[in-house]
């Protein structure tokens, strides 16, 4: 029986990366009877709604999509369709696994990180006071009134949230991962020397979740020192677990070990439902020009055949990905070094290439 995706082509980029993915999908040989719905600004121009009950109905109904990068408009009144998405649908882990394949221009020799982020808390709640209003001028008395310590009259103020069950929910998923992937470390990246009530919490929930799972070596790094070892020399580190705010950051540096966002994938996991998608945006620069490269989605669609219990279709997927990158030929704009002054192939190039490997 086939099985039921969503799949969201999205904006800018999304629809051709996208399509190239489900191209791929196909040609593993598994049976997918695909949900097409929408999401972002597209189909807000159309309907007025940049997440439609429609696409959300599909993934609940489904427990998985495929999905393009999307542009939140600004008069939608929403913060960011992305977030909504993940909240709605309690997606709170984010898995980006940083691999460097051969024939990837990077620095490095070798780099392969899973970095996992927690999706709901931290920062990105949304909670927010704005400078001057009634709200901020009450709760900076208040602070003032209950801890002493004070604030301009002039302030913003953004509300860091972390809690032990976000942290504890977070923390095992990742040992499970390391597990299930047979990976040996996981280190904790936090500001618990400053931030002793969140962060500390974060610290002190991993360090009790490290004590069940005596066969993964546990450690942990302030923030800043950890973003300088990943750059100094990534082959320390294995699986990561970060609260929402590092994990958004360190994802990208993590990217950019491996060759940037062009082919760094990603998925986005609860406990009902989970949508895989590249770690880039919607690049409007190279939109509809056939120039983007479908390496991110394509990884993150091998993921996503994992993830509903296909490992074999997916270990093939990836495998068609790296052998087409070392073989050099089909290299997008973003994976030339400067001076490479071989024509870049485009994303039809590059899907038709994989597809080719997985046929062969
Ligand atoms: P971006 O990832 O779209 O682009 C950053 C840079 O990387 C650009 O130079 C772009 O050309 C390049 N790039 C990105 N993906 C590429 C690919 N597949 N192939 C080749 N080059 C690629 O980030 P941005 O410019 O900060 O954001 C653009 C829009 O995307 C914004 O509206 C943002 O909100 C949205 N966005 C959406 C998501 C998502 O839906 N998951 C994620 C990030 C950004």
């Amino acid at each position: 029986m086939a099985y039921r995706i969503t799949l969201i082509p999205g904006d800018g980029i999304g629809p051709e990366v996208v399509e190239a993915a489900r191209r791929a999908v196909e040609a593993t040989g598994v049976a997918v009877e695909w949900d097409h719905q929408d999401m972002g600004a597209g189909i807000f121009a159309r309907i007025g709604d940049p997440l439609p009950a429609a696409t959300l109905a599909s993934i609940r109904s489904t427990g998985v999509a495929l999905k393009g990068p999307v542009e939140t408009p600004v008069t939608s009144g929403m913060r960011s369709v992305n977030l909504a998405l993940r909240r709605e649908l309690e997606l709170f882990a984010c898995v980006r696994p940083c691999r460097l394949y051969p024939g990837v221009p990077a620095y490095y020799d070798a780099v392969d990180i899973v970095v996992v982020r927690e999706n709901i808390e931290d920062m990105y709640t949304g909670i927010e006071f704005e400078e001057g209003t009634a709200a901020t001028t009450e709760l900076i008395r208040f602070v003032s009134e209950t801890s002493g310590q004070e604030m301009r009259a002039d302030t913003g103020i953004s509300v860091k949230t972390i809690s032990e069950f976000g942290s504890e929910r977070i923390v095992r998923f990742a040992f499970e991962l390391a597990i299930h992937q047979g990976r040996k470390a996981l280190t904790a990246g936090h500001k618990a020397n400053i931030m002793k009530f969140t962060d500390g919490l974060f610290l002190e929930t991993a360090r009790r979740v490290a004590e069940e799972h005596p066969q993964i070596a546990f450690d942990d790094r302030i923030i800043d020192a950890l973003c300088m070892q990943l750059i100094q020399s990534p082959e320390r580190f294995d699986v990561l677990v970060l609260p929402n705010f590092y994990g958004d950051v360190v994802s990208d540096v993590a990217a950019g070990l491996i060759g940037g966002l062009g082919v760094a994938p990603g998925g986005h996991v609860g406990e009902k439902a989970a949508v895989f998608e590249a770690t880039h945006g919607t690049a409007p620069r190279l939109a509809g020009r056939n120039r983007a490269n479908p390496v991110g989605i394509t990884l993150s669609a091998a993921m996503m055949l994992r993830h509903i219990g296909e490992d074999d279709a997916g270990d093939r997927l990836e495998a068609a990905v790296a052998d087409m990158l070392a073989e050099g030929t089909y290299l997008t704009d973003d994976l030339r070094w400067t001076g490479d002054d071989r024509l870049p192939a485009t994303t039809l190039q590059v899907a038709d290439a994989i597809i080719e490997r997985l046929k062969a």
